[in-house]
């Protein structure tokens, strides 16, 4: 092109990105994996089973220097080869294995559990969930998403997600008045009648207001709100994917549309007993979708003479108004013609994301048979207290994997499994710590657990017996 030869190319580099021409994603997971090489020699110099730093520091590093790293493109490189991706695999289990100071032969499955990381296949679908919502947040993009997004979409019904609006007054313009007076009183020690009697006080002062009673309710999956003026009563059926927060801040956001086009008066106040949507109005500057959307209803409403202001009463303390909308909101799904809206937003689909890939997650380690899933049911992480050692909690976390050096050296060595010299059973940590001859006597002086699940559980006073006993046997250096 003019005086420059443009060159045939395998590969091109783009926002880090390595695309080759048969997009096979090898030659960038190549890339990827030598440049963790260095990384992961970071976190072995570090994780010194005597010296070393704790576990969740050396979790910490291995999250924002090598999985950051992993996760850059997963969505597009998902679709790689299975062989392939063992490779990213592979570096990923050797950072955590490092971090927790597990052995090489340790199963991967208890190396992620006790690490609270998932799979990489289950983070990576997360990761792409939360990118089709993303886009779906921003519907300009819609056209150019790849198939595999455009399934997601339909899985989370994400057409119907709150959509990401601009401004129409700028931050600095936007003046909101809300009315936080009753949230000043001590909740403890302040009655119902005694909010109710300042509640009155300050409407006696706004007689030429009306008043919009907004409320939510999300029962058994079933989410509804409603808005009270007057007789008017209007519930809405909204989609079971909004949390209690996304249907309060919709019911404001109701309430200010129909101030705007069905109330006569021009001072109009805003009730609600949601003190979390109310606040996350006042934040102008970086404010969520929705709460942008209820800002700029706000702003059209100004426009058209309407003077709204908000208040926060406090919910079942016989306020009228507001225990109408709370029963209108919770009978919502019952009601003969209530008004539905589809929408929800990115955070609560977001929520459900993630919530679906615990699940998932917790569904893979049930079907484990691992020494660990004998001991620890759940993959919810159990946190060492800050007061132990490295040593300590490496001892500990080998433990509870079930693969000790003393248990484990011969495979290292090539060598048969173990007896007890003591007892000639065959050697394990459940012998060690619960039927060993040997420690007979520790075991009775610090009255440690029979049981393994027991003796190795989270609970701090079952941790420092435990702890005591490797260290008045010697195993502590053994282990
Ligand atoms: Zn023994």
């Amino acid at each position: 092109m003019g005086n420059h030869t443009i060159k045939s190319q395998t590969q091109v580099k783009i926002l880090g990105v390595i695309f080759d021409s048969k997009a096979s994603w090898r030659p960038y997971i190549q890339h990827i994996q030598k440049s963790c090489l260095s990384r992961i020699n970071l976190i072995k110099t570090l994780s010194h089973t005597a010296w070393g730093a704790q576990t969740q520091m050396l979790l910490k590093i291995h999250k924002s220097l090598i999985l950051s790293k992993i996760d850059y493109g997963a969505s597009l490189i998902s679709t790689t080869k299975p062989s392939h991706l063992r490779i990213l695999e592979s570096v990923h289990n050797s950072g955590i294995r490092l971090s927790i100071g597990a052995f090489r032969s340790n199963p991967i499955s208890s190396i992620l559990n006790i690490a609270g990381v998932p799979p990489l296949d289950i983070r990576w679908s997360e990761l792409t969930f939360k990118i089709a919502a993303r886009m779906a947040r921003a519907p300009q993009c819609l056209h150019s998403s790849p198939n595999l997004i455009f399934d997601n979409y339909k899985k989370y019904d994400l057409d119907n997600i709150l959509t990401t609006e601009i401004s129409i007054s700028p931050p600095w313009l936007i003046s909101i008045n809300i009315n936080l007076d009753l949230h000043q009183l001590p909740k403890k020690s302040t009655s119902s009648s005694q909010y109710r009697n300042l509640f009155m006080e300050i409407l006696s002062s706004k007689q030429q207001h009306a008043l919009i009673y907004t409320n939510a309710s999300v029962v058994a999956n079933r989410v509804g709100m409603a808005i009270i003026h007057g007789d008017t009563h209007i519930q809405w059926k909204l989609s079971n994917k909004c949390s209690i927060y996304t249907a309060e801040a919709l019911a404001i956001l109701k309430a200010i549309e129909f101030a705007t086009n069905k109330v006569e008066a021009n001072q109009i106040i805003i009730l609600s007993d949601s003190l979390s949507s109310l606040m996350s109005i006042q934040n102008h500057w970086k404010p969520t979708d929705l709460a942008r959307k209820i800002l700029n209803a706000h702003t059209t409403a100004s426009f058209a003479g309407k003077q709204i202001s908000y208040m926060w009463i406090p919910g079942h303390c016989n306020i009228e108004g507001n225990e109408l909308a709370d029963k209108a909101a919770k009978q919502a799904h019952l009601a003969n013609n209530p008004l539905t809206s589809p929408v929800f937003t990115y955070q609560d689909v977001k929520r459900i994301i993630a919530i679906e890939a615990q699940n998932q997650w917790e569904n893979k380690w049930v079907a484990q048979t691992t020494k660990l899933h004998e001991i620890k049911r759940t993959t919810y992480p159990w946190p060492f207290p800050a007061n132990i050692s490295r040593k300590q909690e490496t001892a500990i976390t080998r433990l509870r994997i079930g693969h000790t050096y003393i248990t484990h050296q011969h495979l290292m060595k090539g060598e048969e499994p173990p007896d007890c010299t003591q007892c000639g059973s065959p050697l394990t940590v459940k012998h060690i710590l619960t039927e060993c001859r040997s420690y007979e006597n520790e075991r009775r002086e610090l009255n440690l657990p029979d049981q393994l699940a027991d003796s190795l559980s989270p609970e701090q006073r079952n941790l420092t017996t435990t702890l005591k006993f490797l260290h008045n046997t010697g195993l502590l250096n053994k282990i």
